[in-house]
């Protein structure tokens, strides 16, 4: 049995990972910590674990952590997870520099899923998306469009670099030399293999993402449309059953789905 400690057990998709864990018999939840002034603190999430704030605590508890909160918050509990050797999963996206850095210690001796999108659909569409810009070429404009509910705070979205990255590598470009996240005023024709990300906010949209790609006389869209935050959840629950006993490293969802 896997056990499992929740960060952010009070968000959106605390909630999802807490919902989804239910019934389980391969793992269970031992912990869930949220920030002082949280809503939900002290509630009992499942028999005889209530969330609390003790981050060391929580992480003592439990085999790995699933971790979908802030940048701030998933750049502490690394820190804090390093000397423990804790195995992690982790969602969160807008990570700084710093932030990676974190990640990157604790990577050395723990093994870590890090993930932008846990979804077995947008996982796939990565490598459709690659495979497009290959075949097509920088001669095909490429663009992403993403779209999510207007209380998500970082953009673009974490999928929508990923995409836009999978292009790059598609094209055999380097993504912060071409890379265009906005457009306003007189810019210009569009330069030759730039890769443009467009960002939509409003309502609540759990996420979606289309490719485009722009030929003469044609084109190819590939997209993927989240309906619900489950098929996050249960991605992140079966990576952490997946980690827990891998050797220390980065993995990807690729990896946990046999798909790297
Ligand atoms: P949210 O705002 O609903 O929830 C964030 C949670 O983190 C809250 O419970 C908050 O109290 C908690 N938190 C803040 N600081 C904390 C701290 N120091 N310690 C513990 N908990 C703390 O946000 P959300 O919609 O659930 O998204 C969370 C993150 O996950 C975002 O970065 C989002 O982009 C990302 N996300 C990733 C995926 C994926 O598949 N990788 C899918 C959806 C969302």
């Amino acid at each position: 049995m896997t056990r499992v400690a929740v960060l952010g057990p009070s968000g959106r998709m605390g909630r999802a990972v807490i919902a989804a864990a239910t019934g389980r018999v391969d793992l269970e939840i031992t912990a869930a910590i949220d920030r002082a002034g949280a809503d939900g603190l002290g509630a009992e999430i499942v028999p005889g674990v209530r969330v609390g704030t003790d981050l060391g605590h929580g992480l003592d508890a439990c085999d790995v952590y699933i971790d979908f909160t802030t940048p701030a918050a998933t750049r502490a509990a690394a820190i804090a997870a390093t000397p423990r050797m804790r195995a992690a999963v982790i969602g969160t996206t807008g990570l700084t520099a710093a932030d990676d850095e974190a990640s990157a210690a604790l990577v050395q001796v723990a093994p870590v899923v890090l993930a932008a999108n846990f979804s077995l659909g947008v996982n796939l569409v990565l490598g459709l998306v690659r495979q497009a810009a290959r075949v097509l070429g920088p001669d095909w404009d490429a663009e992403v469009v993403e779209t999510h509910h207007h209380a998500k705070r970082d953009a673009p979205s974490g999928t929508a670099l990923a995409l836009a990255r999978a292009i790059a590598a598609g094209h055999g470009s380097d993504y912060e030399r071409v890379k265009r996240h906005a457009r306003d005023g007189d810019i210009g024709p569009r330069p030759r293999g730039e890769i443009g990300v467009s960002t939509v906010r409003g309502g609540d949209v759990v996420g979606e993402h289309v490719a485009t790609f722009f030929g003469a006389g044609e084109r190819v869209e590939i997209g993927h449309r989240a309906t619900s935050r489950t098929i996050f959840a249960a991605g992140a629950l079966r990576a952490a059953a997946w980690v827990v006993g891998k050797p220390p490293g980065r993995y990807d969802m690729l990896d946990v789905l046999g798909l790297a």
